[in-house]
């Protein structure tokens, strides 16, 4: 649990450690938060009257996801102790992920469970029907579905939207997003906030992929990368639970490290970079190079921009049947990434690496398997053990995350990751449990 401190001009921030504390440890008493706290007894009762008045904690611990409460008080060592746990329900966030074929949204409340997502298909980005308009509808009618369906509208506390970096976060929150055709220097907070009427952040979507793998774990004190694969390649550093954001929010572009430097163009204009050698869109343009467009379609194949992670998945399951062209290519993707996870974890010293995103659906084990031996000369071997492991969010990593960024800045963090446009993010007071 992180710790507070008793100063008195930092009440908000101890309310916010109070708050993560009861929300990653369900049933946990004032006394015990005031132990892992270092915070005075009178200080954490102070905090939790106030939590208690807001709605968003509640005395007792829910027996099942929506169930009864089970007794609040019960007497350990002699003394009365009272549980505490969230009130899920009270506030509730929306995650929207931008990928190139489709925009995933997602309705997160506060414990972290995933209430509700859907899915809508974009256009074929090099169709005519390619712009950033029909996308920020299609993520527009996305998140009206999942918030008129919570039954609790109120609740909602903002949007949060993972989009391709590099994002420039200097004037109106501007996604300038390189990987999809036509959406440089669009103003996607402005435009989504203006279209549904709530508060929008934007982060960058590997490291919204990371903030909510740390918002999920019980576990304090972290450092790990996450490697987001998906139309491309994104990192997401967090070193001690301290989420690296950079001079301008776009720490963490893995994909941009140059992995083969007579390697492929790169769309960011260097030559041989992880995401030119290892993306889906790069691995499946090269095999149907190779074999030829004719073959490559035989082979199952549908090569439009649209369809590039279910030919990705296409050639693992071809690699798998004995197609030496697809293992080959596949294996040249895995062996950049591993070579360039080796090169992070030694420059920031993470004990873990967290793998996810669509591009990694079939190929997971593949890229696991690389990574894995790629960090058996990592520099902190010795001192400390790097684990590999794919992220529990799946290909919703994004959307998650952003989602779990909306909840963390409005309610237990000192992140200063937040844009919102106009409005700043407002927890409205909620009824009293009755
Ligand atoms: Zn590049």
């Amino acid at each position: 649990m992180r710790r507070g401190t008793n100063l008195p001009w930092v009440g908000d921030y101890n309310q916010a450690v109070v708050l993560d504390g009861i929300r990653r440890h369900p049933g946990t008493s004032r006394t015990e938060l005031a132990a892992a706290t270092g915070l005075t007894l009178q200080t954490v009762s102070n905090i939790v009257r106030r939590l208690l008045d807001r709605g968003l904690v509640q005395e007792g611990v829910p027996a099942g996801a929506r169930g009864s409460l089970a007794p609040a008080r019960t007497r350990a060592g002699g003394k009365p102790r009272t549980a505490l746990s969230v009130r899920p329900g009270q506030a509730l966030a929306v995650g929207v992920q931008f990928e190139r074929e489709h925009v995933d949204a997602v309705l997160l409340d506060l414990s972290g469970e995933l209430l509700a997502s859907v899915r809508e298909q974009l256009p074929d980005p090099t169709g005519p029907a390619a712009s950033v308009r029909p996308a920020v509808g299609h993520a527009t009618h996305a998140v009206r579905r999942l918030v008129d369906g919570s039954g609790c509208a109120d609740a909602v506390l903002g949007v949060g939207v993972a989009a391709p970096g590099p994002i420039d976060f200097t004037g109106p929150v501007r996604s300038s997003a390189i990987n999809l055709p036509g959406w440089r220097g669009v103003a996607i907070a402005d435009l989504l906030a203006a279209s549904t009427g709530l508060p929008v952040l934007v982060e960058n979507d590997a490291t919204a992929a990371a903030v909510g793998d740390l918002w999920r774990s019980p576990r304090v004190g972290r450092s790990f990368l996450y490697l987001h694969v998906g139309a491309g390649i994104g990192g997401g550093v967090v070193v001690r639970d301290e989420v690296l954001r950079g001079e301008s929010g776009n720490a963490g572009e893995v994909g941009h490290v140059v992995v083969e430097p007579d390697g492929p163009a790169c769309s960011c204009g260097a030559r041989g970079c992880l995401e030119a050698v290892a993306a889906p869109v790069a691995v499946v343009r090269r095999y149907g190079e190779r074999v030829g467009a004719a073959a490559a379609r035989a082979a199952g194949l549908r090569l439009a921009e649209h369809t590039v992670l279910d030919d990705h998945d296409r050639l693992e399951l071809l690699a798998r049947g004995g197609d030496a062209v697809a293992d080959e290519e596949l294996a040249r993707a895995a062996g950049a990434v591993a070579r360039a996870v080796l090169g992070v974890v030694n420059v920031v010293d993470v004990s873990e690496v967290v793998l996810g995103g669509g591009g990694l659906r079939r190929t997971g084990e593949r890229v696991r398997e690389a990574v894995r031996r790629g960090l058996g000369v990592a520099m902190t071997r010795e001192v400390h053990p790097v684990t590999v492991r794919s992220g529990e969010a799946g290909e919703l990593a994004g959307a998650l995350g952003a989602a779990s960024a909306v909840l963390h800045e409005a309610l237990s963090s000192t992140w200063t990751g937040v844009h919102v446009p106009d409005r700043e993010i407002v927890i409205s007071p909620v009824a009293p449990v009755h």
